[in-house]
Formats: structure tokens, sequence, C-alpha cells
């Protein structure tokens, strides 16, 4: 049987980069079974709320999901009794028990040039980051009055220890554990739970503990210096983007979200919806693509496949392809059949 995939389409520049990427997993054979559901900005269009029960249940279904960006200016709203295009991510990482995001950040040779840092800075640069994504401040009550407001932050004991499992695997040589143990009380247990589980488990990989503030300008002066980074719900989130900037361009990476093993993965770029460049034919499809790549790897056990599609965007970036925001002039399209051509 065909894995069954759920689209989530999304907005702004979402549609424009799902469906080439539906060209790409056709142009390899794969046959899967797509089943399209608004999200997002989309849905609250059509059904007044970010993520519907339907939708929810068909990924809980699926054997992955496969997401391109939510929100824009039409939904921006600081009411907080209004609908909001991510909540829908929140609620669907909840829902599928997603706890661990991993963003790979490798950037190519022929994009070197691309980067705002020097060439002999990224040279080398092959890392993770493995985000926590289910806890946290992201998760913790809020309150709001006319005057204040706070969002709590915590942590479990279980929570830190799944999440440093998956780095630790994930390892070749080292584990960077991100926190702010000097003074947030979270991050001294989370400091606490990662040396334990090395101690017991992991003692074959080198562990460091870096403080976030440090990390984040580690990351711009030494990025090659780092293999894993596993930190926490906002640091990650942080600290991930930053990371895309050695890549040349958001519009270059792909994540993948996972959980227990039995849950279907969700693969999505680490960008927005671009509403800026909506509609214009644009926007870089390359994310999406590796997004795509992930969802083969991790989510439904097709190394074969993710790798033709990773070979095939290096290749074309290889040749000369540029997108806008890699400072050339190609679009969509034109980017899509110098990836196809090249499968
Ligand atoms: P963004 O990532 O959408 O855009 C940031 C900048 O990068 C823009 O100039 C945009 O044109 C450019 N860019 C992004 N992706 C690109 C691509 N594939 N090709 C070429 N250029 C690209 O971030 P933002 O502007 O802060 O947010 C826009 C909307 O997206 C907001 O509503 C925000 O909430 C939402 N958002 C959604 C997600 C998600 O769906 N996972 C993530 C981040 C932001």
């Amino acid at each position: 049987m065909s894995s069954k995939i759920i689209l989530l389409p999304g907005d702004g520049i979402g549609p424009e980069i799902t469906a080439p990427t539906l060209e790409l997993l056709e142009a390899l054979g794969t046959g899967f079974d797509y089943e399209e559901h608004a999200f997002g900005g989309a849905a609250i269009d059509a059904h007044g709320t970010a993520l519907t029960d339907a939708t929810l249940a068909a990924c809980k279904a699926a054997d992955a999901v496969l997401l391109a960006a939510v929100g824009g200016p039409k939904w921006d709203t600081t009411d907080p009794s209004k609908p909001r295009p991510e909540q829908g991510l929140l609620g669907l990482r909840k829902g599928l028990g997603l706890y661990a995001n991993l963003r790979p950040v490798r950037p190519l040779e022929a994009l070197y040039d691309a980067s705002p840092l020097k060439r002999e800075v990224i040279d080398g640069t092959d890392l993770l980051v493995v985000r926590e994504l289910t806890g946290g401040i992201y998760f913790g009550e809020k309150t709001r009055s006319a005057d204040s407001a706070s969002d709590l932050c915590t942590y479990t004991r279980a929570e830190i220890e799944r999440i440093a499992r998956v780095a630790f695997r994930a390892a070749r040589r080292k584990v960077t554990s991100v926190d702010k143990a000097n003074v947030i009380e979270t991050s001294r247990l989370w400091r606490e739970v990662v040396r334990e589980l090395h101690a017991a488990e992991f003692s074959h990989v080198e562990l460091e503990h870096v403080l976030v503030d440090n990390a984040a300008m580690q990351l711009v002066s030494n990025p090659a210096d780092f293999d894993v980074i596993v930190t926490e719900n906002m640091f990650g989130d942080i600290l991930s983007d930053e990371a895309a900037t050695l890549t040349g361009s958001i519009g270059m990476l792909p994540s993948a979200s996972l959980g227990d093993p039995e849950s279907p993965g969700l693969f999505e770029p680490v960008h927005g919806s671009a509403p800026d460049i909506a509609g214009m034919g644009v926007a870089n499809p390359l994310a999406m693509f590796l997004s795509a790549a992930l969802m083969l790897r991790h989510g439904l056990g097709m190394e074969a496949e993710a790798a033709a599609i990773e070979s095939a965007v290096d290749r074309a970036l290889a040749d000369g392809l540029r997108t806008r925001d890699l400072g050339g002039s190609a679009g969509t399209h034109e980017a899509t059949q110098a990836v196809l051509s090249n499968l």
C-alpha cells in the first residue's frame, strides 16, 4: 500500500512551493497517496480555526505530514481572543506529540559567497540543531491583565531526557547543550538531566554545556566547531534561525519534527510564509524540497530517494542556480526545472 501523506500548503508562498515539491516527488516515482487540508490562515478563513479536528485526525492517521508555511498580515492580531495561524503549528506539534525538531545546517560550497559570513568562517560547517518543541515557555500558562502579562516556563525531567537522547543518538562527535543555567531554574534542571543521561548512557560522546548568549556568538564566529546543538524550545527557535544565516538564505533550510516512532513526523521548511513575495513566483522552493527529503529519510525510511533529492539540489546549485534570495534571478519555476533536470 502506498504511503499516506497529508499536505498542508498553508498561506503566502506555501502553495507556490508545495506544488513543485509534488512534481519532484512524482518524478521519483514515489506514488504517494496525498490528501490536502487547509491549515493556518487558510483554515481560519474557511473554518474559523487554524487547525480543525478533522485535519488533526487526518494527520494522526497518516504516514507523514508535509507542511509549507503559515501566517500573514491578514491574520496578524494582538487580540488574544482571535485565532492566529501559528496556533495551528503549536496544535499540530502538541497533537502529534512532536517533541524533537531537527534542523540540519550544512552550507554548500557553491553558496559560500551568498552567506553574510566569510568563507573561512563557514568552511566545514555541518551541524544539527535539536530543539525541544512541546515544552517550555511557548506552552506554559499565560496571564494577561491591562498592564501586566506573564508566560510560565516549565520542563520535566522526562521531557529533557527524551530530547537529550535524540541529540546524543544523532551526534557524531559532540553534543553542545545550550541553556541559561546561571539565571533560569528550568535551565539548571536541564543541565543536571543532560549531564546524568550522558554519564549513564552516552559517555562515548563528548558533551559541553554552553550558555545561550555565548552559543549565539559562537554560532557566527566558529560554527564549524559544533556537531549537535540541543536546547529548549525558545532558545532553539532563535538559534536555529541564526544558524540559517550560515547557509546564505533562510530559503534553504529544511526541518523535521519527530515524536515517538509510531506517530507520523512533520516536515517543513524553517522559513515562514514570506507574505512580501507571495504570488510573485520568486519563492525559493529548495527548503521545501529538502524538507521532502527529510520526510523520505526520517518519516518513510526511503534513504535512497532522500539522497537523490539532496544531491539534485546540490548539483543544481553547483551548476549556478540562484534564486533571488541567493542573489540571483531564478524564479520558483526555473529552480524547480533545474533540480528536476539533475534528479
Ligand atoms: P519569513 O520567513 O516568512 O520571511 C523572512 C524573509 O525571508 C522575507 O523577506 C521573505 O521574503 C524571505 N523568505 C522566506 N522564505 C523564503 C523563500 N522560500 N524564498 C525566498 N525568500 C524567502 O518570516 P517573517 O517575515 O518573519 O514572517 C512572515 C509570516 O510567516 C508571519 O505571519 C509569521 O508568523 C509566519 N511564520 C511562519 C512560520 C511557519 O509556518 N513555520 C515560521 C516563521 C514565520
